[in-house]
């Protein structure tokens, strides 16, 4: 039977882009048009889309039937983000991109013949119709990414960490490489917070994170998974190397100077460890490092157990 949302489901959006000339094909090789049409082209292409990598792909498309070009790169540092189409040239233009003071990244145009006043002038007049489809897209950008992050510790949140552990599951399954997690939770913190305060107590939280992130290659697999409680995920790493990194990870926390009114605290933490079992789900996943965990803790704590 025929359900009503697979009637429904024409592809409208891409069939009326066709139309209107917003398809795929290639239009480098087209003849060549007016300052204006190009202009105008841009302006109805590039709000269609709030993803960086797509509004620049289309801008280095469109403009070129106007300017050849080799290369175009795209770096705003504040949102760590870099783009990079096509391949280098030897001659160059950088403009830095910025709307009421709001700084929108650097670009450059790149090519191997040297580009003359005109094309220069054209260029100028194109970046217009970037700003705001770029400014929108970075907005978007800050609001996604701050919807996964932990801001006191700026680590990923529960939401991040769902996510990309099912990723890495999926991965790990289609290149047959090792998974594993450590889990790590801060020993008597509720002490801490008892002597001296709970914002001392924020504070030491963040101090561990810094920690956590110091000793890893790849800070966007820390997580903060409960209050005291850390998630590292460890892709193409094996039991036995993931235990190493787990009693890495308790000595740097260990030995970080943490302090509260001028005093230091002595902090210790505990770790469990897990490594993805062939058909193991996330959830089996978790719940072994945690088992491996609570083991520690009830072992003495300050000490790494790993899962049966
Ligand atoms: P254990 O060694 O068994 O882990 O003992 P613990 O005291 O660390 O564990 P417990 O789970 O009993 O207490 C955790 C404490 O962490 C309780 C809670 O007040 C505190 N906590 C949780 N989230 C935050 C936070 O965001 N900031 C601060 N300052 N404290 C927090
Ligand atoms: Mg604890
Ligand atoms: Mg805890």
């Amino acid at each position: 039977m025929k359900s009503p949302s697979q009637t429904n489901a024409i592809d409208f959006d891409s069939a009326k882009l066709q139309r209107l000339g917003f398809g795929q094909q290639p239009r480098i090789l087209e003849r060549p048009v007016s300052l204006a049409q190009v202009r105008q082209q841009l302006v109805l292409q590039l709000q269609t889309s709030l993803e960086p990598q797509r509004i620049l792909g289309l801008f280095f498309r469109e403009i070129q039937r106007l300017v050849p070009l080799d290369a175009l790169s795209y770096q705003h540092k504040a949102s760590d983000l870099r783009l990079e189409f096509g391949q280098r040239g030897h001659h160059s233009i950088s403009y830095s991109l910025s709307h009421e003071g709001e700084h929108l990244g650097e670009l450059t145009f790149r090519r191997n013949q040297r580009f003359t006043e005109q094309e220069q002038g054209n260029l100028e007049s194109l970046l217009s119709a970037l700003l705001f489809p770029m400014r929108n897209a970075l907005l978007y950008r800050v609001a996604t990414q701050s919807a996964l992050r932990d801001p006191l510790t700026d680590t990923g949140n529960r939401v991040a960490m769902d996510q990309t552990l099912q990723r890495e599951i999926d991965m790990s399954r289609r290149h047959l490489q090792p998974l594993s997690l450590l889990m790590l939770d801060i020993d008597h913190f509720k002490r801490i917070n008892d002597t001296h305060g709970h914002s001392a107590g924020d504070e030491v939280l963040k101090a561990v994170a810094a920690s956590i992130k110091g000793q890893l290659r790849n800070v966007d697999m820390v997580f903060r998974y409960g209050g005291e409680e850390f998630l590292i995920l460890l892709s193409n790493t094996g039991r036995e190397a993931a235990a190493m990194i787990g009693e890495r990870l308790r000595f740097a926390t260990q030995a970080q100077e943490y302090q509260a009114d001028g005093k230091s605290i002595e902090l210790t933490v505990s770790l469990g460890c897990s490594t993805l079992l062939p058909g193991e789900s996330a959830e089996s996943l978790l719940r072994r490092a945690d088992s491996a965990l609570y083991v520690a803790k009830r072992e003495g704590r300050n000490r790494l157990a790993m899962a049966g």
